[in-house]
């Protein structure tokens, strides 16, 4: 029962509780493309400057600036050309007075040139070259180190892994390194109504989605998910399932936090040896909400409406999976954006509404997917975010500007090029 030590919080309040108990993952060493999109548990440093030597920009003629200072089309310069240095070559031979060497991108220049000449600017006449145009010192080559130092750190702990990252990292030659595990969470769907995937739907019962929703957000936030299935409103079914998920880093348990059945939920949690508070977060959807600790787990006990606990998980359970493989960024990226309609609600709990989200030249424009009821599922897959309507408010007219928790999912394959 919601009895009096149910406390009704803001969702800020709660968000804070939860990640002030949340550890961060041990380390472990995965090869350099199983990185991508893991965040880095060490600081890679380089052994070697990039570019290791100072390299030719362009293909051309390594010269000395002074040698070509005068050259124009109507009175070219004329070298002698000493060598051919192609990329993955070294050069034998150093540049004097009058001298060139024909350079590749990508080559090492010679000593005693100080700049390249691109070839379009040069006339090649046998052993010589005529060079047409004068050049500045230090132009078309990178300098050694320019973009590595040798002993410098190039990625520090914590930095997310993306495409680029890779790339730095195979430049510096790591194959493997070291990033924050994965957490295993433990999902439990609790209801005797519900009938798992490849069961056969009796009258009387509807199928679990919100163990595959789960388990697709845990995914999504990083995690393995790990399906317990289904276990029936009585303590030693739940017992039973979670028993099995006691290898987990996170638990989560959807359904039987509302009134009168999350007794069970609490009970059997406890005599797990967990420590529990059962909130009522002051949010819609959502609402009831357990959280504790069972061991070194993290236990969330999540509204069974499909839509609550979607929303709960993302408020709240995406933010803790990030801040346990050690993400700096926890939450959505949040835009401004037009509402296109007017919102009202009874002050006092922050709702999370679901939008349409378009993106225009200048701004975004958002409307609501339609039924707001926790039990919509179909008006969460048309979303495109959370609209934030705050706690204290009562209504939001059409025009104003609203804060929306941006998911991208379809709006990156609608978008124009250049968006
Ligand atoms: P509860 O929080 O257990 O009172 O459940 C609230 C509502 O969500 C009820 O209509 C349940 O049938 C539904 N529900 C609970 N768990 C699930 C689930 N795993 N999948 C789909 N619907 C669920
Ligand atoms: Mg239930």
């Amino acid at each position: 029962m919601m009895g009096t030590d149910v406390h009704l919080i803001p969702v800020e309040t709660a968000l804070d509780t939860i990640l002030a108990r949340v550890r961060q993952m041990g380390r472990e060493k995965v090869d350099l493309l199983h990185a991508l999109g893991r965040v880095l548990a060490e600081a890679v440093t380089s052994d070697r400057d990039h570019p290791p030597w100072n390299s030719s920009a362009m293909d051309g003629y390594a010269v000395r600036e002074e040698d070509v200072r005068r050259a124009s089309q109507q009175a070219p310069v004329d070298l002698v050309v000493v060598e051919e240095i192609g990329a993955g070559a070294l050069p034998h031979k150093s540049v004097g007075s009058g001298q060139a060497s024909r350079i590749m991108t990508g080559a090492p220049v010679p000593e005693g040139a100080d700049a390249v000449i691109r070839v379009e600017d040069t006339r090649a006449q046998g052993e010589r070259v005529l060079i047409l145009q004068p050049v500045e010192r230090g132009e078309n080559f990178r300098p050694r180190g320019e973009d590595i130092q040798a002993g410098r750190v190039v990625l520090a702990q914590k930095t997310l892994i993306g495409a680029a990252e890779v790339g730095l990292l195979a430049s510096v030659g790591r194959s493997h390194l070291l990033v924050y595990q994965r957490p295993r969470v433990a999902i439990l769907a609790t209801g005797n109504e519900l009938a798992d995937l490849g069961e056969s739907l009796s009258a009387n019962k509807i199928m679990n989605s919100n163990g595959y929703a789960l388990a697709a957000q845990v995914i999504e936030a990083g995690g393995v998910p790990v399906l317990l299935g289904v276990a029936g409103d009585s303590p030693e079914a739940l017992r039973d399932r979670l028993e099995q998920g006691l290898s987990s880093d996170l638990v989560l348990i959807s359904g039987g936090v509302s009134v009168g059945a999350y007794d069970f939920v609490k009970e059997v949690l406890e005599q797990m040896g967990a420590t529990l508070t059962f909130w009522k977060v002051a949010m819609k959807p959502g609402e009831p909400l357990a959280f504790g600790t069972l061991g070194t787990k993290l236990v969330f006990g999540l509204p069974g409406n499909p839509v609550s606990t979607m929303v709960t998980f993302e408020q709240f359970v995406r933010p803790s999976l990030r801040k346990m493989q050690g993400h700096t960024l926890l939450f959505r990226t949040v835009i401004e954006a037009v509402l296109k309609e007017r919102l009202t609600k009874k002050p006092g709990k922050t709702h999370f509404v679901r939008v349409v989200v378009e993106k225009l030249e200048d701004r975004y424009e958002v409307w609501t997917t339609g039924n707001q009821s926790s039990g919509v599922l179909t008006s969460m897959v048309k979303a495109d975010g959370l609209l934030v309507f705050p706690s204290g408010a009562a209504r939001i007219e059409k025009g104003e500007r609203v804060k929306v928790q941006l998911w991208e999912k379809k709006l990156s394959s609608q978008a124009e090029p250049g968006f």
